[in-house]
């Protein structure tokens, strides 16, 4: 039954190219894979090995979507797991679920051939988070375990393994994961601005029949800290305005549309968390 927690793992197919903006952390991202894929020249220099990246930023940024490029650039073997559900009422089971997780993307590198494993945990600060109360002990398990797992990463490994992590709140996350050795490379991925925005759209809309009256660069003036994830979404609502409508594309007014019902589910979402 704990298989419902559907953990992905695949190929990605995602690369920097479908990405808009976060030319900084894709730079920095490939440089930090250059890095790992030359292992052993790294080691004569006496380099600390590269066992943990910590992507940084607002939700919906594209961390998850960066990850998966990642993946593709190191010819690794992918899985994916999101700290939330390592959240477990039995003590042990999170830690085991770590154990797991590792094994998995071992065994999927082997079978696929390749020499290089990456294991991608979202929402790090679940299982790595200040905290305090019942489930304390639960946690310190979860994590204990997290850090033994990256202390036992060699270069030599093969396959050899990479994690990267993701959180919204870094200040809230347990320096213990911060050390040098784990997640001590930090990369900042930050909300897109008006030429990243531009991008994003450019990709959703590529596929979308758009009219030819629409200028993006107007749209990405008028989504101004839109995330990667709410401009996906002005994207597909536009296209399903258009669609009810009947009509044979996406016009300015289906995007105007798109934007308002996109910031007002913001709202209602801000309203019923606090
Ligand atoms: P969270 O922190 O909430 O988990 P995230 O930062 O991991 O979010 P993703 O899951 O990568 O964000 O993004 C969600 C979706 O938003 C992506 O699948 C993609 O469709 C779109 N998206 C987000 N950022 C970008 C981007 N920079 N370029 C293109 N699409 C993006």
């Amino acid at each position: 039954s704990k298989r419902k927690h559907a953990r992905e793992v695949n190929e990605t197919g995602v690369t920097f190219d479908d990405i808009g903006g976060l030319d900084k952390p894709k730079q920095e991202l490939k440089e930090a894979i250059d890095l790992l894929k030359e292992d052993e020249r790294a080691r004569k220099y006496g380099i600390r090995p590269l066992k943990g990246i910590l992507l940084t930023g607002p939700p919906g940024t594209g961390k998850t979507l960066i990850a998966k490029a990642a993946a593709n650039y190191a010819d690794a073997a992918f899985v994916a797991a999101s700290g939330s559900e390592f959240v477990e009422m039995y003590v042990g089971v999170g830690a085991s679920r770590i154990r797991d997780l590792f094994k998995e993307v071992k065994q999927l590198a082997r079978e696929k051939g390749l020499s290089r494993g990456i294991i991608f945990i979202d929402e790090i600060d679940v299982i790595g988070g200040k905290r305090d109360g019942q489930q304390q002990k639960e946690y310190d398990q979860t994590l204990n375990q997290l850090l033994t797992e990256m202390d036992g990463i060699s270069t030599t490994d093969q396959p050899r393994i990479l994690l990267i992590a993701a959180t919204n709140r870094v200040d809230m996350l347990d320096p213990a994961l911060l050390r040098p050795g784990r997640f001590d490379r930090l990369i900042r991925v930050d909300l897109p601005d008006k030429k990243a925005r531009r991008h994003i759209l450019q990709l959703h809309f590529s596929r979308k029949p758009l009219a030819d009256n629409v200028n993006l660069d107007d749209v990405a003036k008028d989504t101004y800290g839109f995330s990667g994830a709410q401009l996906e979404s002005v994207a597909n609502e536009a296209a399903i305005y258009a669609f009810r409508s009947g009509d044979s594309s996406i016009d300015r007014a289906h995007i105007a549309q798109a934007i308002e019902k996109v910031m007002m589910g913001e709202q209602t979402d801000k309203e019923s968390t606090e």
